[in-house]
């Protein structure tokens, strides 16, 4: 067997246009805006990647940087700004914060109405309740590409390694409100090639390079690879082992070019729905 490859900037590119036809019908386009604090590179690439679609798409997109030593009030003044200015619609406080920032203090901050990232706890909440409403990009671009791929869903087993707030925890809510029998996995789950081999759907979202190995997967799995690391040799890796999966796999994202390009979608999809909504 040899992998389909899910390849998530087509998909990105088919959501964008579709996006930006609904958005030439609004008399005034969605505004976005991102805050930035410190000079991450990879968190200054996301961020120059975010600004890149949300212009493409006719936003308005603003950018706060903020230097890597402010202060938690001055950040939390800056959403607050944010949530008073009637004429943003979305807000992203781009992760990770530098270390002496609380980013659960920040998040809450957030009005919900304009949570562009899924993030806060009403978000986080009504995923929780089974009411999805803004919900956190990069497990619904996980979600986007199963179901573009016509992945049936109802009553399939599926992983998920890792258990973030960001990725792990809503993918797996996301996969059980879609009906699949969910499998969690994280650092201390005994046996995890055991747990990854018994699954038909597999989601990785560890951040350790080609953790998952091929020889772990089923025949015929469904592989979402979400994990972006930078190997030794300078080059992105998933967190899956992608040549030796693809022999074995039925579909596969790849690392770069499945999962993230998705991600900024989700992102502007978000940022039209809190936008159709204040209108
Ligand atoms: P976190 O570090 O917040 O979470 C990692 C999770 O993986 C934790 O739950 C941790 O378990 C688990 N884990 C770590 N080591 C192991 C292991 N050896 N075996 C099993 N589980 C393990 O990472 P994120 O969720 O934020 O990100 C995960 C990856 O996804 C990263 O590579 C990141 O760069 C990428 N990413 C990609 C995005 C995209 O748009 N494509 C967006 C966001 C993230 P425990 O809870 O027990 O510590």
């Amino acid at each position: 067997m040899t992998a389909r490859i899910l390849d998530g900037a087509e998909l990105a590119r088919r959501c964008n246009d579709a996006l930006a036809v609904r958005v030439s019908a609004l008399a005034v386009p969605p505004s976005l805006a991102v805050v930035l604090v410190g000079a991450d590179p990879a968190s200054q690439i996301y961020v120059r990647n975010k600004a890149r679609v949300a212009e493409k798409l006719g936003f308005r997109h603003q950018q706060i940087t903020l230097p890597a030593d402010t202060g938690e009030l001055e950040l939390i003044a800056a959403v607050d700004a944010l949530n008073a200015d009637r004429s943003v619609d979305a807000i992203l406080v781009q992760l990770p914060l530098p270390r002496h920032l609380d980013a659960n203090r920040v998040i809450d901050r957030i009005d919900p109405a304009k949570d562009a990232d899924g993030c806060t706890p009403a978000s986080v909440g009504l995923l929780h309740l089974g009411r999805p409403d803004l919900v956190a990009c990069t497990p619904a671009g996980c979600l986007r590409l199963l179901e573009d791929a016509g992945v049936p869903l109802t009553g399939r087993d599926a992983v998920v390694v890792g258990r973030s707030n960001i990725v792990g925890r809503p993918v797996a809510r996301l996969l059980e409100l879609a009906n699949c029998s969910v499998d969690h996995c994280h650092s201390r789950t005994r046996d995890l090639a055991g747990h990854v081999r018994r699954a038909e759907i597999v989601i990785a979202a560890v951040g350790v390079p080609e953790l998952i190995r091929g020889d772990w997967l089923a025949d015929g799995a469904v592989v979402i690879d979400v994990g972006i690391n930078r190997g030794l040799d300078g080059k992105l890796k998933g967190d899956v082992a992608f040549a030796e999966a693809v022999p074995r796999v039925s579909m596969i994202t790849p690392v770069p070019g499945g999962v993230g390009p998705m991600t900024i979608a989700m992102l502007m999809e978000n940022t039209f729905r809190a936008a159709s909504r204040r209108r």
